[in-house]
């Protein structure tokens, strides 16, 4: 775990007085190293894909892009962040079970490959290749009929908005697949998050390949692309483990390699967000007032749930604390259990509860939520009080670069008219 003081050499309370506060920090290094040190050691028959839905800036979009990820998107804006960051049609995936005619129409221009979650989808990507003179090659997303233990939340085996069903394609007749516009390429599936479980993954893995095969025979298309989906997790608490990269190749690349050798042409992606960019964030989070109501402590920030609602613990069985650690303490300060509170008027604005902190915390001292840099703001209610987006920032080679402004009043007034 990320306890640090500084990122690159450079301070993060400088960072923080010079960025100010709330912002997220990102370190451009131990994205990198994420990234490669499954990449160095993953079959090189497959490719890694990231998943913006993970962390949307546009510079880590970027960075992972140079590294050599493909990019999974589900979004107009997603789209375009992909193609500013330079990303070209072979290197974008775009899927999610409620696309619209416009987000379909503009994933055929740039070439990317459509992943199709229903029947009906089918019929509008087919739609709208006809009205712009091309065929649409496509992946059906696959809600597999199995299911597979090891993830916070797995997908397989369940009614689901997502993918068509693999009873109904496998009943399917081949004929319905047949389209003027459209080719059925190849299959996706994802089976779920925050696994942590080598096995379970090697397995799940296992499972989408024979997937795989079995409705390209009974349905007769070619496999061009097979999507094993991903989630690999990262430890959030005490009580788990990170995955171990060694072990997990090991047990994967024999997987990846039998199918690659019989199907040689397939092209294989695995997507991954929270694995590759979790590890590279921490919230910074300034100490507003420390009290204590009852016999509790409370420190009270001026960022909280509203920038890192993953705090509080959505999709767990039952809340456990973000790993956070004072920045600049020492490992022998004597500590006291803190309640870590935002800025919001709702109890719910609780980023921890009794988690170990310095007894002597005080106003102006630095929370840093590690593991931060998946699922943070863009999946959190930075609108609810109207504080809005927090800065930040990206260290790249020792310097560090804002790469989203804090948002101002005026950015959240400007879009809104009042009665003339
Ligand atoms: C959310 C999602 C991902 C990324 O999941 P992580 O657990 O962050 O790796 C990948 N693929 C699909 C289809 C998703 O919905």
């Amino acid at each position: 775990m990320m306890f640090a003081t500084h990122i690159q050499g450079l301070a993060l309370s400088e960072l923080a007085e010079e960025y100010g506060t709330p912002l997220y920090l990102y370190d451009g290094d131990r994205l990198r190293d994420q990234y490669r040190g499954l990449r160095d050691r993953l079959h090189p028959a497959i490719r890694i894909f990231y998943s913006l839905k993970a962390n949307p800036n546009l510079a880590i979009t970027q960075s992972l892009l140079e590294l050599g990820a493909g990019l999974e998107l589900s979004s107009m804006a997603e789209l375009a962040t992909a193609q500013r960051a330079g990303a070209t049609g072979d290197s974008l995936l775009f899927l999610g079970p409620g696309k619209s005619r416009d987000e379909i129409a503009a994933v055929l221009k740039t070439g990317a490959r459509l992943i199709a979650e229903s029947l009906p989808e089918l019929d509008l990507i087919d739609e709208e290749a006809r009205h712009q003179g091309v065929t649409a090659e496509v992946l059906l997303r696959v809600n597999p009929a199995f299911e597979l233990k090891g993830g916070g939340l797995t997908m397989g085996g369940k009614p689901r908005q997502f993918g068509i069903d693999e009873e109904t394609l496998l009943a399917l007749d081949p004929a319905a697949l047949r389209y003027g516009n459209l080719r059925v390429r190849g299959v996706q599936a994802y089976m779920g998050t925050r696994i942590l479980d080598e096995s379970a993954i090697v397995q799940n893995t296992r499972g989408i390949f024979d997937l795989a095969i079995r409705l390209s025979v009974k349905l007769g298309f070619e496999l061009a692309t097979v999507d094993v989906g991903g989630g690999l997790g990262v430890a959030y608490h005490s009580k788990e483990r990170d995955l171990d990269v060694a072990t997990l190749t090991d047990g994967l690349n024999p997987v990846i390699d039998e199918f690659h050798t019989a199907h040689p042409d397939t092209r294989l992606v695995m997507e991954l967000g929270r694995f590759l960019a979790a590890p590279a964030g921490v919230y910074v989070t300034r100490v507003r007032y420390t009290k204590e109501s009852r016999g509790d402590r409370f420190a009270i920030c001026d960022g909280g749930t509203n920038h890192h609602m993953a705090a509080v613990g959505i999709g767990s069985p039952f809340r456990r604390n973000f790993p956070m650690y004072r920045v600049g303490s020492t490992a022998g300060d004597e500590t006291a259990a803190w309640n870590v509170t935002g800025p919001l008027c709702t109890p719910n604005d609780t980023l921890a509860k009794a988690v170990d902190l310095p007894a002597g915390l005080t106003a102006g001292d630095l929370i840093g939520v590690t593991r931060s840099g998946a699922y943070g703001p863009t999946a959190s209610p930075v609108l609810f009080l109207s504080h809005g987006y927090p800065a930040e920032v990206l260290v790249r080679d020792g310097r560090a670069h804002l790469v989203r402004r804090r948002d101002t009043v005026d950015d959240l007034l400007d879009r809104q008219s009042g009665l003339t």
